[in-house]
């Protein structure tokens, strides 16, 4: 089952992932990104694959379990 990792040192808070993608991505207080889960359905691959293709500072990693 892929899985999320954001580079929080890259991270510039865009917020292109949550707005996009918010089934795999929220808005924390602090306006960085997290994941929704720990891990994901693999059919939501694809989508995992387009928010880090969009992401500006190329801080969203997929990885798979
Ligand atoms: S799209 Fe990238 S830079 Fe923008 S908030 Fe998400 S992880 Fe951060």
């Amino acid at each position: 089952m892929p899985k999320v990792e954001i580079n929080y040192r890259t991270c510039t808070k865009t917020g292109q992932c949550y707005y996009l993608h918010s089934e795999a991505f929220r808005r924390r207080a602090d306006d960085h990104p997290e994941p929704t889960a720990a891990a994901f359905p693999s059919d939501q691959r694809e989508a995992l694959d387009e928010a880090a293709d969009l992401c500006p500072t190329e801080s969203i990693t997929i990885v798979d379990d």
